[in-house]
């Protein structure tokens, strides 16, 4: 244990917590799972029903646990929020959204806001990151033959250098972004990997019939685009419409006149007088959430926290503790230093 790891475990997190001020922090996870379904090999960490268990009540005896209308009145200047407000969001809409995640938050009573996919809700599409997983899980188990036919038709089909060695055209093809979409087809014929079949197998997303059993719940519904894209590499009308039309899908679903809005990835600086003309645009838009930490932002943009990363958790434990406090203190000196004007 390090010095600094001393200061911060001796430190109380009320303490800490007090060092930044926010109206509302939010917690970010994507899957809970007791094993990485084939559609996340490498491009996501998770934890456990029973790590995520006791993220929970760690939360519940550190924060009021808020809803998406709690922060929207405030937002509107409707209500107040209470000290310590934390909400807790899903990003991507898999099935075990179901299965792991809304047990345990009935369970401990606590309001969740699940982000979709709209393209993959019911299994419609396979989004382009899990397609790339699958490509990144067939990579891994391939024989050294085939993968060196795989380099050959990256190289001649994409131009794209993917190294000699697996690990190298692993790291190349987790890199791919939606501007190399196309390459995932190559692939997907290279590693024979059959996406329409992984659908039916597998079914990653949640069906129509679970959304609905969680609107009964009392959870939150929101769009996290159609297609999964990285939004800053998108020309505008594509922006505009992977934003409005999943919220047009997510309002279907729920009945709502709005439904919040979750950036795949991050927005990565997209400029925020473009998405507030986009919102002016379509009344049906609700607040914006992305995953920049303690920044403060325009009022209509909530930032996120991820929770995704089981490190430190142990097997059944909570790394929240100790992740929250490093963030606060690290915020904390970053204002001081003059460099949190965003802070
Ligand atoms: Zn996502």
């Amino acid at each position: 244990m390090s010095l600094v790891d001393v200061a911060i475990a001796a430190i109380p997190h009320a303490f800490a917590a007090a060092l930044v001020r926010r109206d509302v922090l939010v917690a970010n996870y994507h899957l809970i799972a007791p094993a990485a379904p084939a559609h996340v090999t490498g491009i996501l960490p998770h934890k456990t029903p029973q790590q995520f268990e006791q993220d929970l009540l760690f939360l519940k005896n550190n924060y009021n646990v808020v809803s998406y209308s709690d922060v929207l009145a405030a937002r509107n200047g409707d209500a107040a929020l209470p000290n310590r407000a934390m909400m807790i969001t899903f990003d991507d809409g898999f099935r075990e959204c179901f299965e792991f995640v809304r047990p345990l938050l009935l369970k401990h009573e606590l309001p969740c806001t699940f982000f979709l996919i709209t393209d993959s809700i019911d299994n419609r599409t396979l989004a382009y990151p899990n397609r790339t997983a699958l490509c990144l899980d067939a990579i891994q188990t391939s024989d050294t033959h085939s993968l060196a036919d795989i380099r050959n038709a990256l190289k001649t089909t994409h131009d794209i250098d993917s190294g000699p060695s697996r690990d190298e055209l692993f790291q190349a093809v987790r890199a791919l972004t939606i501007r190399d979409v196309t390459v995932l087809d190559t692939l997907e014929a290279a590693l024979e990997i059959d996406t329409a079949a992984y659908l039916d197998e597998t079914a990653p997303y949640l069906t129509p019939d679970q959304i609905q059993e969680m609107i009964r719940d009392g959870f939150a519904f929101g769009a996290h685009t159609r297609t999964h894209p990285q939004l800053w590499l998108v020309d505008d009308e594509r922006l505009e419409s992977e934003i409005t039309e999943s919220c047009e899908a997510v309002c279907a679903i729920t009945g709502e006149t709005a439904a919040p809005f979750a950036f795949p990835y991050r927005s990565n600086g997209l400029a925020r007088e473009r998405l507030a003309a986009i919102r002016d645009r379509h009344a049906h838009i609700g607040l914006v959430f992305d995953t920049h930490g303690y920044v403060r932002d325009a009022s209509f943009m909530v930032p996120r926290l991820s929770f995704d990363d089981p490190a430190g958790a142990g097997e059944n434990g909570s790394n929240l503790a100790e992740g929250l406090k490093r963030g606060y203190i690290a915020q904390a000196i970053k204002t001081l230093l003059g460099r949190g004007k965003m802070g």
